[in-house]
């Protein structure tokens, strides 16, 4: 089974190379057979090859059964027309990635806000509000003139569908109770659509205890009583900002993974950005990025039927509820006193211990 890995920017490089000597040395205690094959993309392939995302590393994504990304600093990159191509866009188009799995859980012996939350954000990830990815042919965010900007917000019953498939199935797997975040108040036709189109999934899980909160008091909500939550499945932009706030909630947004997940493919992606402010610093936390990694592991394992991928995407959770109960054995985001790298190494020796 072959795994790419790309670096992206900021502090991608750093957290990247931490994360594969986690799973290097899952690969290694598992006898899993994986091929980890690093790839240029990212600020550094543009510098290089004048483009973020050449045609031979899109090349090899195709081939490859799942992607560890690193971070990305779009916000920099050069206009496409120049090689500037959006990492992320790209993959979720390119490979039709429609569930963003966004997991938040307090983690033993970590400070954080909510000790009782444990619950997963399952966000529509290729349509809302998203400009670059909604639309088949050019954007969905336009200027009629230079004092006019419009946005157009598509929903599809498709795409609810799918995404509803997702959320009811992981959370059949967990405590069964899905909460459906929407502001179908508002935005009648489109949040309607959605909600109706969730609630008739929804309906063919036996077992599976539904409510729906509008995104506002939802917000509330997750400050209020966390723990109240399962899966929460919402639209695009809706489950952005939810994500990192409950992200935040269970201890900070270095903590938090993500998994974008097609039907044929996923890749691994921190909820972060690239973090240009402690870039090189060898400070960051790398724990987001190896939790998406183990997400995807599981992922991978739960498509081909693979037990032992899923027993690594285990071990590698546990090493890190283990190494993080540490409060020495942290990073300094989290008051800690190790460095990203020796944070590597001591994950990688707790799965080979
Ligand atoms: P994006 O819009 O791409 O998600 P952002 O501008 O919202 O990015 P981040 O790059 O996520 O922001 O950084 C926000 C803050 O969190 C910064 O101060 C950064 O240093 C910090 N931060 C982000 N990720 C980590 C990490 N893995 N370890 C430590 N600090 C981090």
């Amino acid at each position: 089974m072959k795994l790419l890995v790309l670096a992206g920017d900021g502090i991608g490089p750093e957290i990247t190379s931490a994360t594969v000597k986690a799973v290097d040395a899952l690969n290694h205690r598992f006898n899993l057979g994986l091929t980890l094959t690093e790839a240029d993309a990212g600020l550094s392939s543009h510098a290089r090859h004048g483009t973020t995302l050449t045609e031979d590393v899109q090349a090899q994504v195709m081939e490859s059964d799942g992607v560890i990304l690193g971070p990305t600093d779009s916000l920099i990159y050069p206009a496409p027309e120049d090689g500037g191509i959006n990492l992320s866009p790209w993959f979720r188009k390119n490979l039709d990635l429609y569930a963003n799995i966004r997991p938040s859980r307090a983690r033993p012996g970590v400070p954080c806000l909510a000790k009782d939350i444990d619950l997963v954000i399952a966000r529509e990830n290729t349509e809302g509000f998203y400009a670059d990815r909604s639309m088949y042919m050019g954007s969905g965010e336009f200027m009629p003139t230079e004092d006019m900007a419009l946005v157009v917000r598509k929903i599809t019953r498709d795409a609810s569908r799918r995404i509803a498939e997702s959320a009811c199935q992981l959370a059949m797997t967990r405590r069964k109770k899905l909460t459906i975040v929407h502001k179908r108040n508002v935005l009648k036709l489109s949040d309607g659509l959605f909600y109706d189109t969730v609630r008739e999934v929804a309906d063919g899980y036996e077992g599976l205890e539904v409510d729906d909160f509008i995104v506002d008091a939802m917000a509330a909500l997750l400050v209020r009583k966390p723990g109240a939550f399962d899966v929460v499945v919402t639209t695009n932009m809706f489950g952005d900002i939810l994500s990192d706030l409950a992200a935040e909630l269970s201890g900070g947004i270095g903590l938090g993974p993500s998994i974008n997940a097609g039907r044929d493919r996923a890749i691994a992606q921190a909820a972060h950005g690239a973090a240009p402010d402690i870039a090189g610093q060898n400070s960051a936390n790398p724990t987001a990025l190896m939790l998406s990694a183990s997400m995807l592991l599981a992922w991978l394992g739960d498509r081909h039927n693979r037990t032992d991928l899923e027993d690594a995407a285990r071990r590698l959770e546990e090493a890190i509820d283990a190494q993080l109960d540490d409060p020495a054995g942290r990073t300094v985001d989290l008051g800690g006193k190790l460095n990203t790298s020796d944070f590597g190494d001591a994950v990688a020796r707790r799965i080979s211990g």
